[in-house]
């Protein structure tokens, strides 16, 4: 019976070691849940990425969307689609992505981390973090995804040391996605400008470059302490929701992962949507 329970473990095990190719590490800023369903600059971009980058074996997301006491991976063999939102066209609520999930993937993440006991979750599935962007990159819904919840209990500092025991991964076929957004101040959107291009307030775009140079210049230090960064740092991270999946995708770099980044543009007045890819 033991061994018949242990048998997937094993077979994911042995599954992974088959790849040598490390696949990069993703921070998505992914703004409105309309980008889930519009072809637009960022949307193209995320569908160019799914086919630029190796095909992954399973995707795993750390959204802003999932908060929770204690960390959790979702462990369901289905994923449902989470329509997390509100106030949007019904063509939005429609929406299925129908992914599988990955159990043997899930428990096996679990025995990556050791700081703290990671739940398996059958409750979830994929939230809006999650499958705007995913149904983009990869459209057949044909490769698993799973999310990694955000323990809401604990400071920057714990959230950059957990995501660390999840880099072997990125070796094993797993792309890693961060899904929030660096600037994301919700009660100062200015709603009247959404459609504009590219609009953001003088701090939103200050604190935008900053983070962007801490992002390059590999300064941890100053990304876990962002509220020291300066006076604008409260405005744009009013919550740490949005900006944690920086954070864990952050620390899942290596020394030698080229740092590029994608949709640089702010958007309402109090969001960018600035996204970072480690690796190629
Ligand atoms: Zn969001």
């Amino acid at each position: 019976m033991a061994m018949a329970s242990l048998q997937p473990f094993y077979n994911w095990s042995r599954d992974l070691k088959e790849t040598d190719i490390k696949l990069p590490v993703l921070f998505i800023g992914h703004g409105s849940p309309m980008n889930g369903i519009q072809d637009n600059a960022f949307s193209r971009t995320w569908s160019k990425f799914g086919k630029e980058i190796p095909r992954p074996k399973a995707v795993l997301v750390v959204s802003a969307h999932w908060l929770t006491n204690g960390t959790h991976i979702t462990a369901m063999a289905q994923p449902k689609t989470i329509h997390d939102f509100g106030g949007f066209p019904q063509a939005l609520f429609d929406v299925q992505y129908p992914a599988k999930g990955h159990p043997e993937l899930a428990k096996f993440t679990t025995s990556l981390i050791t700081s703290t006991k990671v739940g398996l979750d059958h409750d979830w599935g994929l939230d809006h973090g999650t499958w705007t962007i995913v149904r983009h990159m990869y459209p057949n819904a044909d490769i698993p995804v799973l999310q990694l919840s955000i323990d809401y209990n604990k400071p920057a500092q714990y959230h950059f040391e957990l995501a660390k025991e999840l880099y072997s991964l990125r070796s094993k076929g797993v792309l890693i996605i961060g899904s929030g957004n660096m600037v994301h101040n919700l009660s100062m959107v200015a709603w009247d400008k959404l459609n504009e291009p590219e609009y953001g307030y003088d701090w939103a775009v200050e604190m935008n470059e900053l983070f962007k140079e801490k992002i390059s210049n590999r300064d941890f230090k100053s990304l876990i302490d962002y509220e020291k960064l300066n006076s604008a740092a409260k405005l744009a991270i009013p919550s740490p929701d949005h900006y944690y999946p920086l954070l864990y995708a952050s620390a899942l770099q290596d020394s030698k992962d080229e740092i590029s980044f994608f949709n640089d543009k702010a958007v309402g007045g109090s969001l960018t949507m600035t996204s970072v890819k480690w690796g190629v």
